[in-house]
């Protein structure tokens, strides 16, 4: 089993094993950059096939939340924790008290939020054992559901707008064709604001009852799922799976910029590079879609909506720094992303005594 040496791990400042047999609880958590302040990460309940399998996700994924805070002007470093285990069938209150005991013995270091395989009630019951979560909706503020999804759509229309300045000159969606992968709780979001703003949609989905109601409601357009990445549009937000700019498809986009919120839209970095020969506009996902981030921060700080909207407003900047960068050194704008992220949060990981 390699940690030190697993190609995620990138001087991480603290990796914590954590068991109870007498709950099941077998958890990981991830400490990667604290310089800005505690790590903020999600705790992702998995079936993983390997243990291995489970270090490199958590290693992989805490890293991801440095980059991402830091990008979005937070006062948070990078963590991640993952439980081992089927969350449909090895979910128990106990299990999660154990886990929020765990938590509370990374002594705040860590502060942990829903993830894939976790519920806003998984997080209840971590918060009976540490006061290290975030994400907790009080219901002071009825503009705030404990979903994430319509700020992280937020920050993706700010993105998107600004790639549109940068590209255009003027940030004027009026009569722009976009391209939407994706109607879940991120992408349907994103269309309504799109089609409030005047652009045509271009949408696809795997569920058909998504699809019939962006059609209904945004008068959209509908092409099969595997055509939406190559439809003939100004702008392509893919909102639903990572991987999607590879060397299969790259040659066939017609989109002349990519804004969405899906994770990881290139397959590897070089393809941040064919994009940026191919004259395409990338606004890097992590940026755009940190939206979700800021509103979890925003809700364990008890501030209102309005002061995390106008937070998420501020990732127009930070892109807009992005694309002036690579355009004038010549560099793909998820490279720059990434130096930018270093220079805000240091690289240098601290250690811990
Ligand atoms: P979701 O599961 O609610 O929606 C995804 C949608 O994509 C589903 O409706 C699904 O049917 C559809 N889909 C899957 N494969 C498809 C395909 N091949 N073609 C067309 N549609 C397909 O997820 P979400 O919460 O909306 O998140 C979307 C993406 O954004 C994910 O990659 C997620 O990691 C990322 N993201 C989400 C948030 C958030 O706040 N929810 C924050 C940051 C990043």
């Amino acid at each position: 089993m390699n940690v030190f040496s697993d190609t995620a791990f990138d001087g991480h400042e603290q990796v914590v094993f954590a068991s109870d047999p007498d709950t099941g609880l077998k958890s990981i958590i991830a400490v990667h950059n604290t310089n800005l302040g505690p790590s903020l990460g999600g705790c992702r309940m998995w079936p993983y096939a390997t243990e291995q399998e489970a270090i490199h996700d958590v290693l992989r994924l805490s890293r991801g939340m440095t980059y991402k805070s830091a990008l979005a002007n937070l006062p948070l470093g990078g963590g991640k924790s993952v439980i081992i285990g089927d969350p449909r069938s090895q979910k128990t209150p106990q299990l999660f008290r154990a886990m929020g005991r765990a938590i509370e013995q990374v002594g705040g270091r860590y502060i942990v939020a829903e993830d894939v395989g976790t519920t806003p009630a998984d997080m209840v019951q971590i918060a009976s054992q540490t006061k290290h979560v975030g994400g907790i909706n009080d219901g002071k503020d009825p503009a705030r559901t404990g979903d994430p999804s319509p700020f992280t759509a937020y920050g993706v229309f700010m993105g998107l707008k600004e790639a549109v300045r940068f590209k255009n000159g003027h940030d004027d969606l009026g009569g722009l064709r976009v391209a939407v992968q994706g109607l879940g709780n991120v992408g349907y979001h994103l269309c309504r604001m799109l089609h409030k703003a005047g652009a045509q949609l271009v949408v696809a989905d795997l569920n058909a009852n998504n699809v019939n109601n962006a059609v209904t409601e945004f008068g959209a357009t509908t092409v099969p799922a595997d055509e939406i990445l190559y439809a003939d549009v100004d702008i392509l937000a893919p909102c639903a799976l990572g991987g999607v700019i590879n060397d299969h498809s790259i040659n066939k986009i017609r989109a002349r910029i990519i804004a969405g919120a899906a994770n990881n839209q290139l397959e590897s970095d070089r393809h941040g590079d064919m994009l940026r020969e191919a004259d395409i506009l990338y606004a890097p996902d992590y940026v755009i879609n940190a939206g979700g981030v800021v509103e979890v921060y925003y809700c364990r700080e008890g501030k209102p909506v309005t002061e995390t909207n106008k937070h998420i407003e501020g990732i127009g900047a930070t892109v807009r720094e992005i694309f002036e960068r690579a355009k004038q050194q010549n560099l793909s704008t998820g490279f720059v992303a990434d130096r930018l992220a270093e220079e805000r949060f240091g690289s240098k990981a601290k250690t811990v005594t």
